[in-house]
Formats: structure tokens, sequence, C-alpha cells
């Protein structure tokens, strides 16, 4: 198999893994909020949280998607500055591979003309997967994640061009306004993006990057965004929304913040929700070709 031929097969048996097979960072988040809700006794809060699990070990046993909703297919690919790779070629068996998948597993089909809504069929179509290229040095390998990224989450999407001196408060503010104007829409308890600096369209990148690619648990390596983190994943339980928007204290498994430097007079702040499903599966392709699946 060329590396090619394993990029087009990898894409596609990735959009089918991510969908069926939960990774075990967002399972052993599920099953710490279920002991949390039922130690603060809220039994709806339990109720849900036991449901979801319940959900995810029938998707196991029955060897199935875990919900419907098969997403626009968004792929993370860090290509090792060893290799002499065609650009192009990858952009396009990612594309084939999803194709593939929706024609032979088959999967639900999302995607529309955004005018039109003319569907396309095959889950890509015009800037569909969306890819998100980088370099790793020093490698002679490929690494790709993928996230199919669910309507419930992703249109609780937001941007905002804060004040300079709107600071860390009005930062925070603006976060927990995104989830109060989420409420149960993303299927909570979600994992929360949050974007910070850069241009505009530099922090949407980052708040997809922290709320799909991102392990959960993992803190930012700067000590000022760790904290924001921590004092943001803190608030966000604090609103009492709770799984499913139905009341409790974990309405978020995790917030992770990602950051850019940014212009003086700039403050951008994006936030980009994943819902609990937290799907993402990756692999490695070798210089031969070979493949390796493993968690991400
Ligand atoms: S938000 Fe997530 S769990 Fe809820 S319906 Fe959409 S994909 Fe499924």
């Amino acid at each position: 198999m060329s590396i090619y031929d394993s990029i087009e097969e990898a894409a596609k048996e990735l959009y089918i893994r991510a969908l069926k097979d939960i990774p075990a960072d967002v399972r052993a988040a599920l099953d710490r909020g279920l002991r949390a809700e039922q130690q603060s006794g809220n039994t709806t809060a339990e109720q849900v949280l036991f449901t979801i699990i319940e959900n995810i070990k029938v998707a196991d046993e029955q060897d199935t998607l875990v919900c419907q909703d098969t997403g626009l297919p968004v792929f993370r690919v860090r290509i090792g500055t060893a290799l002499n790779v065609d650009g192009a070629e990858i952009e396009s068996r990612l594309r084939i591979g999803c194709e593939r998948a929706t024609r032979e597993y088959p999967l639900r089909s999302n995607t529309v003309h955004p005018l039109t809504r003319k569907p396309t069929h095959t889950n890509t179509g015009q800037g569909i997967p969306a890819v998100k290229l980088g370099f790793a040095r020093g490698t002679d390998e490929i690494e790709i994640v993928m996230a199919p990224k669910g309507s419930g989450s992703e249109n609780m999407s937001f941007l905002k061009m804060l004040n300079p001196a709107d600071g860390r408060k009005g930062i925070k503010r603006f976060v927990v306004e995104c989830v109060f104007e989420s409420g149960a829409r993303p299927c909570p308890p979600v994992i929360l993006g949050v974007g910070l600096g850069g241009t505009s369209d530099v922090a949407m990148q980052l708040a997809k990057e922290a709320s799909c690619f991102r392990e959960i648990g993992s803190s930012n390596p700067d000590p000022d965004a760790a904290q924001l983190e921590a004092e943001l994943l803190d608030l966000v339980n604090r609103t009492g929304l709770g799984p499913q928007g139905l009341g409790g204290a974990t309405t978020a498994l995790a917030v992770h913040v990602e950051w850019a430097h940014t212009h003086i007079s700039h403050n951008p702040v994006a936030v980009n929700i994943q819902c609990w499903r937290g799907e993402r599966a990756r692999a490695v392709i070798s210089a031969d070709g070979g493949i390796r699946y493993g968690a991400s």
C-alpha cells in the first residue's frame, strides 16, 4: 500500500471509529461525573449520566454508532518534516476516505450547500472535510486525528472581540454567558473549548483545537492559561445547568484553553463546544504505509 492509499484507508476507518468508540478519557470523565452526582444526591443528574454511560455500553456491545449525528468530518493532520509528500494528494485522499466511509459503512450524510440546502450525499463538499494541516519536526510519520462534529454542539460556537480592558474578568463573563446561551442544546456535560488571542479566525481555530483535540484532564502548559481553565471549569459547573440541562453539578467535563499572541488593541475570545460524546480517533501512518490506530 502506498502512503496515500494508507491515508485514504485511515481517513475512512477513523470516521467510523470516532463515531463508534468513545475515547477512554471521555469515558473516565463521564464516570467521575456520575460518581459526583451520586455523592451529591441529585438523582436526576445521576440518571442522565447513567443513561449516557449505558448508551456507550450498548454501542460497544452492538458495535454501532453512539449517536445518530455523524457530523461534519474534521481532521487535524501533522506531517513529519522528514517525509517528502504531496499535501494536495493528502487532502484529496482524506476526502475520498470520508466518501468511502459514508458509502461503505454506510453513514448518514449531513453535507448541504449553505444557500440552496442541496445535499451532496457524501459527507464531503466544498471546504469539507475541514482539514487543519501542521508539521512535526524530525519524524517521518503522519499523525491523523479525526473528530466528527455534530450539529448540536457545533451550532453553539461563539466569537467576541472583547476590549483589552475587559481582561480576565471579561473573558470569564463571556464564556459563562455562552454556556447559559447554549443551555441543553449541545448535550451537556460538554467539553468547552476556549480560544484566546490571535485574529478572529485564529481564535476560532484555537477553540476547536481545545474542544475536539485535547485529552480530557490535560492542562495547558502555560500556568496562566491552566489557572483560567480551572477557574472556568469551577464557574461553569456552578451554573447548575447539569447533564442535559436538567440540573446538576456536571455541566462540563472539562474546559480547555488554547491561546495565541494578539494585537495590542485586540482581545478575541472564541468558544467552541463539544458534546458529551467527545468523539475523536487517531492513526499514525509510517513512511512505508503502515497504519497504527491508537489513543488520541
Ligand atoms: S450534540 Fe452530540 S450527543 Fe447531542 S445529538 Fe448532537 S452529536 Fe449527538
